[in-house]
């Protein structure tokens, strides 16, 4: 059997991560992108996986405009989830679909906020799917980030964020530039947030990191641990942690001098059954995230299957 999910009867995979003739690309993270022969995404998305693959042939789909594909209406609306990330609406005869790749509703420093639109049948990605993943809100979040940060420069601490370097780590370049905050970067980060600036979404003052912390300037490297290599020449440090799955080390401590902010670019559990009220499928088939979420959805009177 050939694993991954198609539109038919035209074969388009959606986020299928080997070669296809034919393949959607909801957005460049490594767990959605393939060298297709033909790759149908959003221009930041085309740059951002030539840089991560090298070159791919791309059909551009602007956000919000619609395209025939081999007998197929496609219209790619914003995912919310990254510069550049995609949802695909299909229109065919038989109805209507709608596949959300990875998303978030609400609004974003930097990526193009989420539009939902009805559909027969919706295919989402469920990643935070467990009423435990409930995130306060985003201002309260950042205010916390802010906050943390400003006591660590008190303390004379560099603060050192560690973020994906695709998405979150521009996210937060954003959020702390836009609060006259700089950021220094780590080279893998800095490398993405020029393709971000030269496809035209604006980070504010952020810098490569160049050997050692400036006072008043952030560090944001990538998730690994901070060996010297990494991070030469900073000494007092104090790590922040920013992501969704912040909320399972809440409940379980942390270590002194590291922080963990609650800050997703996923929908999480209140997000996600929004989503289905709005779209109001005849049947939501979802993909990653708990089984136990196909169960709630059908207590709450949806027609929900789990789709491997
Ligand atoms: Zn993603
Ligand atoms: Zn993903």
């Amino acid at each position: 059997m050939d694993r991954g999910l198609f539109l038919l009867p035209s074969r388009i995979g959606l986020d299928v991560t080997r070669r296809q003739a034919l393949g959607f690309i909801s957005h460049a993270h490594m767990d959605h992108v393939a060298q297709h022969a033909m790759a149908l995404c959003t221009e930041p998305t085309a740059r951002l996986v030539r840089h991560r693959l090298g070159n791919v042939s791309t059909k551009i789909m602007p956000l919000g405009e619609s395209i025939e594909v081999a007998g197929l209406k496609l219209t790619a609306l914003p995912a919310g989830h990254i510069f550049g990330s995609a949802m695909v609406y299909a229109q065919h005869d038989k109805g209507t679909v709608l596949y959300t790749g990875d998303f978030r509703l609400g609004p974003s420093a930097t990526a193009e906020q989420a539009q939902l639109r009805s559909a027969d049948y919706l295919i989402m990605e469920c990643t935070f799917g467990h009423p435990h993943y409930r995130l306060p809100p985003r201002d309260t979040v950042i205010e916390m980030l802010l906050e943390k940060i400003r006591a660590a420069f008190r303390r004379g601490a560099t603060p050192v964020i560690s973020a994906y370097v695709l998405g979150k780590s521009q996210e937060v370049t954003r959020i702390l530039t836009s609060q006259g905050i700089p950021v220094l970067q780590h080279p893998d980060i800095y490398a993405i947030s020029q393709i971000y600036e030269e496809a035209g979404c604006e980070l504010g003052d952020f810098r490569p990191y160049s050997g050692r912390p400036i006072p008043g300037c952030v560090v944001i490297v990538p998730p690994k641990p901070l060996t010297p290599g990494i991070l030469p020449g900073a000494v007092h440090v104090e790590k922040f942690h920013v992501t969704g799955w912040a909320l399972d080390k809440r409940r379980k401590g942390t270590a002194p001098n590291e922080h963990w902010i609650p800050l997703s670019d996923h929908a999480d559990f209140d997000q996600l059954i929004h989503a289905v009220e709005e779209v109001g499928p005849k049947t939501v088939f979802c993909t990653h995230g708990p089984k136990s979420f196909v169960e709630e959805l059908k207590s709450r009177g949806h027609d929900a299957r789990w789709l491997e």
